[in-house]
């Protein structure tokens, strides 16, 4: 019998996302951002971690289901309880929550979807009975006087104070049963007078605060995402041979549909790939009289269109065309720039290399012509700017 994979059960995570979102004009911790709501990219380390035995999503009553949803889709590990009207009092709803063998809990706000497992294991790694991860401050700070007056902030021994944050679960307990609210859980706990231990915490692991930072985290993130795209279609007298957009006087053109641009059909597979869409079928399918013969450059900039409604964009496309003859390279150029126009690239991030089947097989004997591709997109160059339903 295979052995049952374990959590450890002595380690928990909160995740708390019960506020307003009064900065960011909606409910923060389900705004969604690059296909999932910010909650899902916040709990999905901890899910993911055999460090974290269970995890708790603390959010607003009316969001209780979707945070089931949530919870469902990273993979059925955790529980959901409605939060307070304070972010302390959501602390300790979630606190309630723990099964008994917790002893360390961690405490994380739902709108840091950059939290990285290295950072998670640092902290992890850490003793202490509160482990916080921080970062230092390098620009000078100015404080502003009701009268207007300015002076110069020490920065020295300042920190940026991040979450997760860890700590011996009875001593949180103790801090939210004896003290108000504060905002953070470090802070309640070093009035109990614990001490503070700090690690390096990560820029990625920012907290969405304003709408202006969606924006800041997709480029801190750098989520590249790859497709591979394959197609083939039959080559007959009395058709045009078109590759890439451009027309290849040949003895023999491709059958099919659209104008049967087979590189530009195997690229439109590859982008198609990388967002997770489905193919190109889907979105033209063969038959509809629509796309009779269409410039199958015109359906490509529709699908970098779809992509990029998915908050996606293509950084670079590198197409291989397998045909016997005639020779593609003379039309090289001309391909290259008619892709790089419909993609928005520079001609510099769209690659063609062509060869031939050394006679052997269909393509080989001059009755097929074959395209392979890959695409690379980019995700969190524009914000998804759907609310999550
Ligand atoms: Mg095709």
């Amino acid at each position: 019998m295979a052995a049952e994979f374990r959590h450890n059960p002595e380690t928990a995570a909160l995740i708390v996302g019960a506020g307003a979102g009064s900065r960011f004009g909606q409910a923060k911790a389900f705004y969604v951002w690059q296909g999932e709501p910010l909650i899902w990219w916040a709990a999905r380390p901890f899910v993911r971690s055999p460090d974290i035995g269970q995890v708790v999503l603390v959010v607003r009553t009316e969001d209780l289901e979707s945070a089931r949803q949530v919870l469902q889709r990273l993979g059925p590990r955790g529980v959901v309880v409605p939060g307070g009207d304070t972010r302390s009092a959501s602390v300790r709803r979630g606190l309630e929550a723990l099964d008994a063998s917790v002893r360390r809990v961690l405490v994380h706000d739902a709108a840091r979807p950059g939290l990285s497992q290295r950072l998670l294991g640092r902290i992890l790694a850490t003793a202490g009975d509160a482990v916080v991860p921080c970062l230092e401050v390098h620009d000078a700070l100015h404080r502003v006087e009701p009268d207007g007056g300015t002076h110069a902030v020490d920065r020295r021994g300042v920190l940026r104070v991040q979450t997760p944050q860890l700590f011996d679960r009875a001593l949180l307990e103790r801090a939210h049963a004896m003290l108000g609210d504060a905002a953070d859980d470090a802070e309640l706990v070093s009035q109990m007078g614990a001490r503070v231990t700090y690690v390096p915490g990560e820029e990625e692991n920012l907290k969405v605060t304003l709408a202006e930072d969606i924006e800041r985290l997709g480029h801190r993130t750098h989520d590249l995402l790859v497709g591979h795209g394959y197609d083939v279609h039959r080559l007959v007298p009395d058709r045009r041979l078109v590759l890439c957009g451009v027309e290849i006087p040949a003895e023999r053109g491709a059958l099919g549909h659209s104008d049967a641009d087979v590189a530009t059909h195997a690229l439109m597979d590859a982008i198609l790939g990388a967002a997770g869409l489905p193919d190109i079928g889907h979105f033209f399918p063969p038959g509809d009289e629509r796309f009779r013969d269409a410039n199958s450059l015109h359906l490509l900039s529709e699908v970098v269109r779809l992509v990029e409604e998915q908050g996606l964009e293509v950084a670079q496309a590198d197409i291989t065309i397998v045909l016997e003859a005639p020779r593609v390279g003379p039309h090289r150029a001309a391909m290259r720039e008619h892709l790089a126009s419909a993609l928005g690239l520079p001609v510099s991030r769209v690659a063609i290399k062509a060869t031939t089947a050394e006679g052997l097989g269909p393509v080989g004997s001059g009755e097929a012509v074959q395209a392979w591709a890959l695409a690379t997109l980019r995700s969190g160059a524009r914000d998804d700017q759907s609310p999550a339903s």
